[in-house]
C-alpha cells in the first residue's frame, strides 16, 4: 500500500458510525488486518512489549464511539477473518470467524432452512465479533433474544496474548458459562474474539404481520396483555410513539407492528406506510442535533415514560421514541438546535427516570464514549470489580485503552 493510501486508511478507521463528535478521537498509527489467530497473538504480544494500545474493530458500526481510538494506537480490524469454519446441520451448530456478518452466514444457512437468530438490525454489515462484544440485539429480540444467547463456544486472544477457549461444541453445558459471560458485552476490553460457535434455529415457514393503532399508552399495554393471555409470544413487536407519528403522519397516535406465527383474530388492523426503517434519518434532519438513547425498562412503567415525554417536550425540543416494545427497549431521540440548560435538564430527567425504575440507559448499543457520564453513575458500584477483571486479562491495559469507565 502506498504511503498516501495508508494515511487515508488511518483517517477513515479513526471513525465509526457515531454521529456526534468525539473530541478525543485520534488518528491511528496503523490499521492491521489479521488473517488467523497466530497473527492476533503476535500483534498483541508485540504491542504489550512496546506499550502501544490496540483498538479492536469489527465493522465499525458502533453508534456510540465504541470503536473510536482515543489514544495513539493501532487498529486491529477483524474484517478479513470472515470464514465459515464448520456446520453441524443436525446438531444445529455453526462455527464462524468473528469478522463474518450474520447476513453472510445466514445466506449460507438458508439452503438448510436454518438461521442464526438474535441479530441486530445492522446484521448486513456489522460483524459477529462486534455483535457479541456489544451484546447486540435487534427487532426479533422478543422471540429470539440476543445473539449472545446462542453462543456455545468462544475462541479468544486475551489482552496479554494468551489463547483462551471457552465453552463447547455442544448445545448445552452446565459448566464454563461464567467466563463466557465475561467476554460477551465486554466491548473488546478483555480479549479479542476471533471465532464463535453459535446455536441455530429452523426458519419459521409462515409468518403474519399486522399494524395496529392506539390512542393511549394504556390501550397499548392492555393489548399486549391480551396477546400474552392468548399464549402468543410475537416474533416482532415494534412501536412508533405518538410524537413521531404526529411529526410524520400528522396523527397523534401510537402504532404497533406485530409479526407472529399465528393469525391474530378479533383485533382491528390498520394500514400505514412502512416508515420504521426511515425514522432515524428523518429525526436527524428535523433539528441540528439529535441525542439518542437506547434505554430499556420494565414495561409496567410505560405510562410514566410517556407522561415524562409529554411534560418535557416543547417547541424547541422534540422528544420522540420508537423501538422494541416487546422487550421494553426504546430508541428515544431528543432533537434540538442548541444545547441549552433546558436540553441538559431534559436529558438528565430521562436518565433519572431510568435510574428510578431500575432500567438501563443502553439496552443495545452500549454506553460507548457518548454516555460515559451517566454510565459511570449507573455502574458506580461495579466499576472496581470490572477494573480488577480487566487487570486479569489485560494487565498492561493494551486493549481499547481510554474507552473503559
Ligand atoms: C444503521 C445501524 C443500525 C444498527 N442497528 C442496531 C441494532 O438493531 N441493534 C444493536 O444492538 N446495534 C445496532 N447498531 C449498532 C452496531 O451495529 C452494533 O453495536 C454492532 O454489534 C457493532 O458491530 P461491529 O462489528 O460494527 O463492531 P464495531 O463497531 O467495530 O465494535 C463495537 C465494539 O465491539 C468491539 N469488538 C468488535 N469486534 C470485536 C472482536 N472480534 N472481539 C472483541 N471485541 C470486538 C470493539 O472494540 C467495540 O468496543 C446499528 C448501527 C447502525 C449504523
Amino acid at each position: 500500500m502506498k504511503r498516501e493510501d495508508r494515511k487515508i486508511y488511518n483517517l477513515i478507521y479513526s471513525y465509526d458510525s457515531t454521529v456526534s463528535s468525539i473530541p478525543e478521537r485520534k488518528i491511528p498509527l496503523q490499521v492491521i488486518f489479521p488473517e488467523c489467530e497466530e497473527d492476533i497473538v503476535e500483534i498483541v504480544k508485540d504491542s504489550n512489549k512496546k506499550g502501544i494500545p490496540l483498538y479492536i474493530r469489527g465493522s465499525g458500526s458502533s453508534v456510540v464511539g465504541n470503536s473510536v481510538p482515543v489514544e495513539k494506537g493501532i487498529i486491529v480490524s477483524l474484517e478479513k477473518m470472515d470464514k465459515i469454519k464448520s456446520l453441524s446441520r443436525v446438531g444445529r451448530l455453526i462455527t464462524v470467524e468473528a469478522g463474518i456478518t450474520v447476513e453472510k452466514a445466514n445466506r449460507y444457512l438458508k439452503k438448510y432452512n436454518l438461521f442464526i437468530p438474535g441479530y441486530p438490525a445492522s446484521y448486513k454489515f456489522s460483524s459477529v465479533g462486534g455483535n457479541l462484544a456489544s451484546n447486540s440485539s435487534g427487532l426479533l429480540g422478543i422471540r429470539y433474544g440476543i445473539l449472545a444467547d446462542y453462543v456455545k463456544k468462544l475462541r479468544i486472544v486475551t489482552g496479554s496474548g494468551e489463547l483462551l477457549e471457552i465453552g463447547y461444541n455442544a448445545q448445552r453445558s452446565s459448566i464454563g458459562d461464567v467466563l463466557k459471560g465475561l467476554f460477551l458485552g465486554s466491548f473488546g476490553k478483555y480479549g479479542i474474539i476471533y471465532e464463535a460457535t453459535l446455536g441455530l434455529l429452523p426458519i419459521e415457514k409462515k409468518v403474519y404481520e399486522y399494524t395496529y393503532q392506539f390512542d393511549t399508552p394504556d390501550t397499548v399495554l392492555r393489548f399486549i396483555n391480551e396477546i400474552y393471555g392468548k399464549g402468543i409470544l410475537p416474533i416482532k413487536m415494534e412501536i412508533i410513539g405518538n410524537t413521531i407519528s404526529d411529526l410524520i403522519l400528522n396523527r397523534n397516535e401510537y402504532y404497533m407492528i406485530i409479526m407472529t406465527d399465528k393469525r391474530l383474530k378479533g383485533v382491528k388492523k390498520v394500514e400505514i406506510v412502512n416508515i420504521r426503517t426511515q425514522l432515524s434519518p428523518i429525526l436527524s434532519s428535523i433539528r441540528k442535533h439529535k441525542f439518542s438513547i437506547d434505554l430499556s425498562i420494565d414495561l409496567q412503567y410505560f405510562n410514566e415514560f410517556n407522561e415524562l415525554i409529554e411534560k418535557k417536550k416543547d417547541e424547541n425540543i422534540f422528544i420522540g421514541y420508537y423501538g422494541h416494545i416487546g422487550d421494553g427497549l426504546f430508541h428515544l431521540n431528543i432533537c434540538f438546535d442548541k444545547e441549552t440548560d433546558k436540553v441538559r435538564e431534559v436529558k438528565n430527567s430521562i436518565f433519572d427516570f431510568v435510574e428510578k425504575v431500575n432500567g438501563v440507559i443502553s439496552g443495545e448499543h452500549g454506553y460507548g464514549y457518548t454516555k460515559r457520564t451517566w454510565a459511570k453513575k449507573e455502574l458506580a458500584a461495579n466499576i472496581k470489580y470490572l477494573r480488577r477483571i480487566k487487570g486479569i486479562f489485560d494487565p498492561n491495559n493494551i486493549l481499547n485503552r481510554g474507552l473503559d469507565l
